[in-house]
C-alpha cells in the first residue's frame, strides 16, 4: 500500500513515520510513503500558499491552486483516481473500522490543512473525504495523517509480522484487549496471575476472553454493547 501525504511539513511526516513497525514496514517494501510539498507548487513569486479568508476573521487559508495542483502531480502520476482523505476536525472521527476499510486500498492520498484550513473550493473539486481523529483541533494534518497511517498499516498484509498480535488487539470484536504481563513473576508485591504462569492454553484464552469482556464492559459499555449485539446474532444464526 501507498500512502502520499500532501503537506507544507513533509519532513514531520516522514520523520514520524520512518521508526518503529512503519519504519520497517517501508523499509521492506510493505508499505510506501510520499511526502508532497504543497509550497513546491505555488505559482506565486514568494511560494505564499495562504491568503486572508474571504469575510474577515482571524488567520490564513489555504489557497486552491498549489493544494489542487500538488494533488494533480500525485493522481497523473498514478494514472487513476484515488482515494483522497483530507483530515480535518470537521470529518467522521476515525476508528479501527475505517483503519482496516482503507488498508484495502492499493494508493491513498492524505491532505493535510493547516492554518484555518483550505479553501472549500479546492476540497469540492477533489472529492475528498474528510476525516477526523478526535474532538480536539489540532496545529496542522500532519500529526492527524501519520495516526490513519501507522492505523491503516497495522492492517497491510505482512506489515505485522505475528500474525496473532494483530486479530486479538483491542477493537478487534469491538472488545478491549485483555491485561497483559512480562517478567518478573512479582514486582513491588504484584504477582502475575496465577493461570498466566500455568502453561494451560485453553485455560489462559478463557479467561483472557473473560478479562476481555470485563474490561470493556467496565471501560467503554458502548462497546460493550455492540460486542453483545454481535455475540447474540451469531448464536442466533447458528440456531437457525
Ligand atoms: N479552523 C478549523 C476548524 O475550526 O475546523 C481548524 C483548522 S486547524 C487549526 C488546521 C488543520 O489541522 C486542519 O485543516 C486539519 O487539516 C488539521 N486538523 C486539526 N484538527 C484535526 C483533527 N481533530 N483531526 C484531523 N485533522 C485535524
Amino acid at each position: 500500500m501507498h500512502f502520499h501525504v500532501l503537506t507544507l511539513f513533509p519532513e514531520m511526516v516522514q520523520n514520524g513515520i520512518s521508526t518503529s513497525i512503519t519504519g520497517r514496514a517501508i523499509a521492506r517494501g510493505d508499505i510506501a510513503l510520499s511526502t508532497v510539498n504543497i509550497r513546491d507548487y505555488s505559482t506565486e513569486k514568494h511560494k505564499k500558499v495562504d491568503d486572508y479568508p474571504y469575510g474577515g476573521g482571524a488567520g490564513m487559508v489555504m489557497q486552491a491552486q498549489p493544494v489542487y495542483d500538488a494533488w494533480r502531480s500525485v493522481r497523473d502520476a498514478l494514472g487513476k483516481d484515488v482515494r483522497t482523505v483530507f483530515l480535518s476536525p470537521q470529518g467522521k472521527v476515525f476508528d479501527q473500522q475505517k483503519a482496516r476499510e482503507l488498508a484495502g486500498e492499493e494508493d491513498l492520498i492524505l491532505l493535510c490543512g493547516h492554518y484555518e484550513g483550505v479553501d472549500e473550493r479546492v476540497l469540492e473539486e477533489i472529492g475528498v473525504e474528510e476525516i477526523s481523529i478526535g474532538d480536539y483541533v489540532l496545529t496542522g494534518g500532519e500529526l492527524a495523517a501519520m495516526v490513519v497511517i501507522d492505523a491503516v498499516s497495522r492492517n497491510v498484509p505482512g506489515v505485522l509480522t505475528n500474525a496473532d498480535s494483530g486479530t486479538e488487539e483491542s477493537f478487534s470484536e469491538h472488545l478491549l484487549e485483555y491485561p497483559q504481563y512480562t517478567r518478573p513473576e512479582e514486582w513491588m508485591g504484584r504477582r502475575v496471575p496465577e493461570i498466566l504462569l500455568s502453561g494451560h492454553h485453553e485455560n489462559v484464552a478463557k479467561w483472557r476472553k473473560e478479562q476481555s469482556l470485563l474490561r470493556t464492559k467496565e471501560r467503554r459499555p458502548d462497546l460493550y454493547a455492540l460486542a453483545n449485539g454481535e455475540e447474540m446474532s451469531g448464536s442466533c444464526g447458528k440456531n437457525k
